[in-house]
């Protein structure tokens, strides 16, 4: 197929100083978990995204200096020579795409604890880590700005020499020194780097400078700029100083990376925004530039990527999030194949892997972080070489992607599904507000699979052992799903709690089946969430919304805690207080009666009364796996029915994420009638000491000791 002229706008190069792009789509920076402790996989991952067509591919941060140290973080690193081996390989990797490599440069200033390196962090006035670390940042003097400019220098002239195109100079977030002298916040000093506007602009202006001159006239020199960080009066804003800073420097770099800060606002998740949702901040920075500008927000529809360029908003479409979804998220457009794009959904379980510091996962694309390790391709699987015909019991997330992989690598699939629709719990759980775009878990496989000749797909086909013993299909897959469970068994109860039921009972399924309806007794409506993620909050909203009254409790601190590493839990918990839900945090259930629940505090054990009409216990769920047990207790016939492999996948195996459930489906297709071995890693594992190798660094104390003494 060719590509749709109305997208031919997309693939125009761009020239960005002395290089050229070859066309819009911008990989801007973002973190992958995989850093300077996992190179290959780093190296790996980001030329997938140059050969799915992205112009620029860009590194996460890159640390230049100890003082930047955000260890147990996982970012790049340019301390010293002994960080290029790592970077030249993501150079190369993007560079044998044809692609334009890109480093963006930082020092983390008051936000790093530096728990590794032990040196103080180093800010523009005396401020405490903005980590919970009970560290404090120490005031620049004169020698650390001498010392801070010459890092930077340092920094950007080995990322030349890693073979980078496009270096950054980075002040977002709130994560960048530059942008902690920029803020009124952060900035209180009365020397020439403080007060007024021109003076804490002079550390950016004068690094920026150093930078271009050290790099000289081959290699780009970006910005990445917070424009505003939706504090009004007391952060930076585009109407006020972030609009003033890109116009004192417009034509200083080559290009303009701009969005909002901090990383939740800038990284926000479906159920808080929509596509596009920072252009009404960014929008003004063409018209006080001449220098391109690559924007983000979530761009998955290509008609939302040419409007965004058309009505002159931005020059690249900048991506993160839809790049990890989909590496080839370009070439789909080059060719034709719109449908085929695998469209992130906008969940953030990519941002959960750096910030619980290992390699991003995604819920769309099983294939992240997978690159390198285990060789996994986000667009071709090896056809299997004698494929035998496989029975797919369930049709969420990992019955769905079994089927689509395994019907990818030629083999004969039956996918057979209970209910009348698709989706599983994603069906379910696309209909809870906020959610919606989680349907394209289940629509893009769908529509993948419809197009697969050797693909059979029943609905309102609810499978026994009977049944799946007189198919006699070779390979049968299990995906049959899991159910909450009712007995408030969780993190926090680990035996069941018979009191429950003394009052109204209503689990989480029958609220995903059938929406608020499900809860029919008067009186107030508890939430008590020990999952600590998402559905307890989206139900406790839901319920909300109907007017009810609602009350969540939560033995933690905070309303879904775990929603941090999605970068959510500061807007959950201000859309509960919004919409009038009472928090109760630390505590557990302790007894009810009809109309009332016993809580008891996590810390002390003592004991208050609420009001309590229905109660909704979010703990954690069981595998639905009566089919599995039942066909288990007649493994005896499975020979003689012709089945050689029982298998269970995703939630009927272990209940998780919708990620963990894909990536269990896309496991089962790319080992399908494999042996495998179960006392090894299925894996490669990084041999750093290859790329970082020197042998000082190896040197083993002993010998470093003598030359000590020496
Ligand atoms: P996962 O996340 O592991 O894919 P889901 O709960 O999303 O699990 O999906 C499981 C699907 O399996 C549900 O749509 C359910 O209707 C279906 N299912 C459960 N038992 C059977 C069965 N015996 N035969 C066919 N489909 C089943
Ligand atoms: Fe998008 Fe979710 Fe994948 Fe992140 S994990 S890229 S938000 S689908």
């Amino acid at each position: 197929m060719s590509r749709d002229p109305r997208f031919d706008i997309l693939f125009e190069p761009v020239k960005i100083g002395p290089v050229t792009a070859r066309n819009r789509f911008y990989q801007v920076p973002h973190c992958s978990g995989m850093g300077y402790r996992y190179p290959n996989a780093e190296a790996h991952l980001r030329g997938m995204k140059a050969e799915g067509g992205w112009a620029v591919v860009s590194t996460q941060e890159a640390e230049i200096h100890p003082t930047s140290d955000l260890t147990p973080a996982n970012e790049a690193r340019l301390w010293d020579e002994g960080d290029l081996p790592a970077l030249s390989a993501v150079t190369e990797r993007i560079h044998h795409h044809g692609s334009l490599a890109a480093i963006q440069l930082v020092h983390n200033g008051l936000h790093v604890a530096n728990r590794f390196s032990r040196m103080i962090p180093l800010a523009p006035s005396h401020a405490i880590s903005d980590s919970l670390d009970p560290v404090q940042a120490r005031a620049m003097d004169k020698t650390d700005i001498a010392d801070m400019r010459r890092w930077y220098r340092n920094a950007a002239l080995r990322a030349k020499k890693a073979g980078f195109d496009i270096i950054y100079v980075y002040a977002g977030h709130d994560m960048s020194v530059l942008q902690h002298f920029l803020s009124r916040r952060h900035n209180d000093r009365s020397d020439e780097y403080g007060g007024s506007f021109e003076n804490r602009l002079r550390l950016f202006r004068e690094i920026m400078e150093d930078t271009r001159e050290a790099i000289g006239d081959t290699c780009a020199l970006a910005v990445r700029l917070a424009v505003d960080e939706l504090m009004g009066p007391s952060g930076i804003t585009s109407e006020g100083e972030g609009k003033d800073i890109v116009s004192a420097l417009a034509e200083l770099p080559d290009l303009w990376d701009v969005n909002l800060s901090d990383w939740s606002n800038d990284s926000q998740t479906a159920r808080f925004s929509e596509e596009g949702y920072q252009e009404p901040y960014i929008r003004f920075v063409k018209s006080v530039t001449t220098k391109p500008v690559v924007g983000v927000g979530r761009y998955t529809s290509p008609d939302s990527m040419v409007r965004a360029i058309r009505q002159g908003i931005l020059d690249f479409i900048g991506a993160a999030r839809p790049s990890i979804a989909d590496p080839y998220l370009p070439k789909k457009i080059e060719e034709g194949r719109v449908d085929d794009i695998r469209e992130c959904i906008g969940c953030n379980i990519c941002t959960s892997g750096d910030n619980t510091n290992v390699p991003m996962r995604c819920t769309q694309n099983p294939t992240i972080g997978e690159e390198w390790r285990k060789g996994w391709h986000p667009e071709i699987i090896a056809s299997s070489p004698a494929p035998e015909p496989a029975l797919i019991i369930g049709g969420g997330p990992a019955g769905l992607e079994a089927a689509r992989a395994l019907a990818q690598r030629g083999v004969d699939v039956a996918l057979a599904e209970a209910g009348g629709e698709w989706g599983g719990r994603v069906a379910r759980e696309c209909r809870l507000p906020g959610l919606a775009t989680w349907g394209r878990v289940r629509d893009w496989r769908v529509g993948q699979l419809s197009t697969q000749v050797n693909a059979q797909l029943y609905l309102h086909s609810p499978l026994s052992a009977d049944d799946v013993l007189q198919y006699g299909m070779p390979h049968v897959a299990i995906a049959t799903g899991a159910r909450w469970r009712c007995d408030g068994v969780g993190r926090t109860h680990r035996q069941p709690l018979d009191f429950l039921s003394e009052g109204a009972l209503v689990s989480p399924d029958a609220l995903l089946a059938n929406g608020a309806a499900a809860v029919s007794v008067d009186g107030p409506v508890v939430v008590f969430d020990d999952d600590c993620f998402y559905i307890g909050s989206v139900l406790a909203e839901l319920l909300a919304r109907t007017g009810r009254a609602v009350t969540f409790v939560t033995p933690e601190s905070q309303v879904s805690p775990w929603s941090k590493n999605t970068l959510e839990q500061g807007r959950v918990q201000r859309r509960l207080i919004e919409l009038g839900v009472e928090i109760i945090p630390a505590m557990a259930l302790a007894g009810r009666t009809k109309d009332r629940l016993e809580l008891s505090c996590v810390y002390s054990g003592k004991t208050r009364q609420i009001a309590c009409g229905t109660l909704v216990p979010v703990s954690a769920r069981l595998p639905d796996e009566t089919l599995w047990l039942d066909l288990k207790a007649r493994e005896a016939e499975w020979a003689d029915a012709g089945i050689k492999t029982v298998t269970r996948l995703g939630d009927c195996l272990a209940p998780g994420l919708i990620a963990a459930a894909v990536y269990s489906g896309h496991q089962y297709a790319r080992t399908y009638q494999e042996q495998g071995d179960r006392d090894r890693a299925p894996f490669l594992r990084e041999d750093i000491a290859m790329l970082y190798g020197t042998s000082a660094r190896l040197e083993p104390a002993s010998v470093r000791q003598e030359k000590a003494t020496v």
